[in-house]
């Protein structure tokens, strides 16, 4: 196997990193390194401005097709494209749940009509999207989801409660998972629809994190609008198409993020040589199975492109999000005890925190957003070793 990148694909690393450079200056400054886990606030309007320009250069959605709107690159130079995205320090991308999510979604699934109204937003960035999955009642177990849509002449009503939707407050629209067919089971009750946010039946009330930001939202649906076309796949077969969705979720998140978590690393290296914390045999262990930890990952990505056919990633991509999300959350912890007393303190009042501190408490979170490590143990036991299913809960009796 060859784990070299062509001389090609290496003269397009020298134009990223070129454009990024010359990009990431005067009034875009200030974005860099912003952005990231636990600082999704920092500099909205600024980031926003980013999106917007990196769609008017064509550097936003680079792996959809270009009839979409898209590069049509390949898996290895997403990875290029993502790499020197970190390495310049560019900022925490505003728009980047319609572009990994909904976008290859709707290229999938999608009627032509809805391509052509949504896709060309998100690429500019004129529209942000956000994920309305997950209800009090149905995270892991998605296909309980009880938020209703009822079709009433050319619109969906719909009603209910979603939860820890990430990036609500500044979403134009939401794709979400609705049940629409209160006598199907489950795996045929639910419809993906595509619901904008800015409508009096929506009410969006920000959870506030450890971090003291609010990334994620409480949202409450009362009598809320979509349009009646506006079904991504069958009416009652939003579960297949929700399905998609998360498979994109958890492949596209890995893509070239390590070079993320270098950056962390490096960080907290820097801090080590200071502070004396390297002189100490167990950190000096811990912070080389950090560092070991992350070639690893690398070793990982690429012996998956290697084998990628025809751009879709073989059944070894599934320990991926397993893999980077607890040793991610391990890098946190690290982070802190590298710091000592002063991971305890807040830099100024009232709570502001530095990037590694903030670094730490998302990190908890890791583990458990877009499918927590029991279920990606499940996922790789059945789906990736063949192993017997789980058994699953019989469905409650009707009432
Ligand atoms: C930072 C963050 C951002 C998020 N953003 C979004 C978003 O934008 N949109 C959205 O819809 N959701 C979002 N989520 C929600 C996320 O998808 C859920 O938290 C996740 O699916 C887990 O669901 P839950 O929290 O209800 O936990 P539960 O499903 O109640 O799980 C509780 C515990 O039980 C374990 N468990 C559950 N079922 C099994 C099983 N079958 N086998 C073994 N163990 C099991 C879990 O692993 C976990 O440890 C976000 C979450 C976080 C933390």
């Amino acid at each position: 196997m060859d784990l070299r990148f062509s001389e090609e694909d290496e003269a397009f690393r020298r134009e990223i990193a070129a454009w990024l450079a010359d990009a990431l200056t005067g009034e875009f400054a200030c974005v860099k390194g912003r952005g990231g886990p636990g600082d999704e606030h920092a500099l909205f309007e600024e980031r926003l401005a980013w999106e917007k320009k990196l769609g008017s250069a064509g550097w936003t959605c680079v792996g959809w097709p270009e009839e979409h709107g898209g590069r049509g690159l390949s898996l290895s130079r997403q990875v290029i494209y993502h790499e020197e995205y970190a390495r310049a320090g560019a900022p925490g991308r505003v728009g980047h749940i319609g572009e990994t999510l909904l976008g290859p979604t709707l290229i999938a699934f999608g009627t032509e009509e809805q391509k052509k109204r949504f896709l060309p937003k998100i690429v500019s960035g004129e529209e942000l999207w956000c994920q309305g999955y997950s209800e009090p009642n149905a995270g892991s177990d998605l296909a309980n989801v009880q938020t209703k849509a009822e079709l009433q002449g050319d619109r969906w009503s719909i009603t209910g409660q979603k939860i820890w939707t990430s990036g609500a407050e500044w979403s134009q629209w939401c794709f979400a998972l609705c049940r629409t067919e209160p006598d199907a089971p489950s795996h045929q009750a639910i419809s993906y629809i595509l619901v904008p946010m800015n409508q009096p039946g929506i009410e969006i009330r920000p959870i506030v994190q450890m971090t003291g930001t609010s990334e994620f939202s409480e949202v409450f649906y009362d009598d809320a609008g979509a349009a009646v076309d506006h079904v991504v796949g069958e009416r009652g077969q939003g579960w297949k198409v929700a399905m998609g969705t998360l498979a994109f979720e958890r492949v596209a998140s890995t893509l070239g993020q390590q070079h993320m978590f270098q950056n962390e690393l490096e960080a907290i290296l820097q801090i080590a040589r200071e502070n004396g914390a390297a002189e100490d045999p167990v950190m000096r262990q811990r912070l080389a199975d950090a560092w070991i930890g992350i070639r690893i990952m690398r070793m990982n990505a690429l012996r998956m492109l290697s084998h990628a056919e025809d751009g879709t990633l073989g059944r070894e991509a599934m320990i991926t999000k397993l893999y980077w999300a607890t040793w991610h959350r391990s890098l946190g912890k690290l982070a802190m005890d590298v710091l000592g007393p002063a991971s305890e303190m807040a830099e100024s009042a009232p709570y502001e925190l530095t990037g590694l501190q903030r670094m730490y408490l998302f990190t908890r979170s890791d583990t458990i957003y877009a499918g927590t490590n029991q279920i990606q143990r499940n996922i790789i036991a059945e789906r990736a070793l063949g192993l017997p299913r789980e058994p699953r809960p019989a469905p409650p009796p009707k009432s």
